[in-house]
């Protein structure tokens, strides 16, 4: 899903003072790319990405995704276009309690009416393909953390989303199951050719994006440049320019492309 970020700016009224928590945010994501979106804590990544995935609404500026104005939808619209098109996991997995490990896959899939046959074995299917196939019926509390992400995950794929936002997917786990899921995570985005935008602390998991954008204070003080990020054939870095698959979290000192991203 292509995604256009035009001249954000999100602004709190708190004690009768305007907190600017994001300001002159414009950049452009092709469908192809995989971003990491870095920076200090509070520098705006997690209310940027809310606003990217018409979670929030700017306190002015647009967000297109595929060409489809978030702005300009009801907040009901907004919903159904989410459930439609976008999947989006947090560091603090959000799984439903009450509901199974398949249950909560199901949730995603319950909007789109294909029969309950047909949910129920892609639901299973994706917490196979997690390594979750025998925790079919455990509950969240019976899963481990790593576990539950992992259950978040095959949840954020359910719905075939065209993009996927992730916002510090490894951040509430240890080292090694935050690189198991990193792993799944990026290799689903692959099999799926899915968008992904991806909020990380981690520097090995933003070493894997084709681009880091950085946040500093509400703004973008580097953008590593459109970057094409899968392998194989028909995602050859061919036209990408050297900075956007070299970036490990260090912009290139030349920030050689367009701040604002602007492939044409
Ligand atoms: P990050 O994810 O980079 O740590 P956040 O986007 O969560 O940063 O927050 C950026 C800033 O916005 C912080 O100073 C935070 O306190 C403030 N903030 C976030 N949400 C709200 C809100 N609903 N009301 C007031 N301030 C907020
Ligand atoms: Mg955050």
């Amino acid at each position: 899903m292509r995604i256009v970020a035009e001249n954000l700016e999100q602004a709190y009224e708190s004690a009768g003072r305007r907190l600017v928590v994001l300001k002159d945010i414009s950049f452009t994501v092709e469908p192809d790319e995989f971003v990491a979106i870095v920076g200090p804590s509070g520098s705006g990544k997690t209310t940027l990405l809310g606003l990217l995935a018409g979670l929030d609404r700017p306190s002015s500026g647009r967000v297109l995704l595929d060409g489809r104005d978030l702005g300009a939808m009801s907040e009901d619209e907004r919903a159904a276009f989410r459930a439609a098109n976008v999947g989006f996991v947090f560091q603090t997995f959000q799984l439903i309690p009450t509901l199974t490990a398949l249950e909560n896959v199901l949730v995603p899939l319950e909007l789109k009416g294909n029969g309950r046959r047909a949910d129920i074995d892609r639901a299973r299917a994706l917490l196979e393909r997690v390594g979750l196939g025998e925790r079919l019926d455990h509950y969240p509390a019976q899963l481990s953390g790593g576990e539950q992400q992992r259950v978040a995950l095959a949840r954020a794929f359910a719905n075939e989303p065209a993009v996927l936002f992730a916002d510090e997917p490894t951040g509430n786990l240890d080292a090694e199951n935050g690189a198991a899921v990193a792993d799944l995570l990026v290799e689903l985005n692959r099999e799926r050719r899915t968008t992904l935008v991806l909020v990380t602390h981690d520097p090995k998991l933003a070493a894997r994006a084709g681009r880091v954008i950085r946040l500093e204070g509400g703004r973008i003080v580097s953008d590593s440049g459109p970057g094409v990020s899968r392998v194989g054939p028909q995602w050859s870095a061919e036209g990408a320019p050297a900075g956007g698959l070299a970036a490990g979290g260090t912009p290139p000192s030349d920030a050689g492309g367009a701040p604002e991203g602007g492939a044409a």
